[in-house]
């Protein structure tokens, strides 16, 4: 996956698995190799910029890549169904989410309607960020993406049992949207560098 973020950066894509043949070959099931759970920007597209084809990547896309229940669903079908064998938090830079939260947290105005939940499930990782003196943009999306996975290694007993079996490894990555690179922040058992 890594490397199909350098060829992205580099300018120089192959686009695999993106013709009618991979299309043909999939019809009968799927079983792609990783389950990301990112932000929705649409700056973040998962395929493109870990240039990646049909049948690679199992996809999750929340803003601010928050976590519910369905979201966790997703995550525990990808790995105990599909077989996906990594599971990938990604975060980036500039995140409207996290800068909605700031400012919900600074001011003490609450975002309305809905976009109320996205906000006060980011909030928690922006008062730890604050508690630990953190002020860089940078630092406190990478404090939101090391919570993210925390919260899913807490609240899944079965995404925790398969990292601790060596099945599973859960990485958090921040993308620069300018630069195009995702950069590691955080990991949780094998192949963590896959
Ligand atoms: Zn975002």
């Amino acid at each position: 996956m890594l490397a199909g973020n350098r060829r992205f950066v580099a300018g120089t894509p192959d686009h695999p698995n993106q013709d009618a043949a991979r299309r043909a070959q999939l019809a009968p099931g799927q079983e792609p190799f990783a389950v990301i759970l990112g932000c929705s920007d649409s700056r973040l597209a998962a395929e493109i910029i870990f240039d990646q084809g049909l049948g690679d990547l199992f996809v999750v896309r929340t803003a601010g890549h928050v976590l519910g229940a369905e979201v966790l669903g997703s995550l525990e079908y990808a790995t105990s169904v599909l077989g996906c064998r990594l599971v990938v938090v990604l975060g980036h830079d500039s995140c409207g989410a996290v800068a909605a939260a700031r400012t919900a947290v600074e001011d003490g105005l609450p975002a309305a309607g809905f976009v109320r939940d996205v906000v006060e499930r980011v909030t928690p990782s922006v008062l730890a960020a604050r508690a630990a003196g953190l002020t860089e943009d940078s630092d406190i999306i990478d404090e939101h993406i090391r919570h993210t996975v925390q919260l899913i290694m807490d609240r899944s007993r079965v995404l925790s049992e398969q990292v601790q079996s060596g099945e599973v490894a859960v990485v958090g990555l921040a993308y620069q949207l300018a630069e195009g690179s995702a950069r590691m922040v955080t990991s949780h058992g094998v192949e963590s560098g896959k």
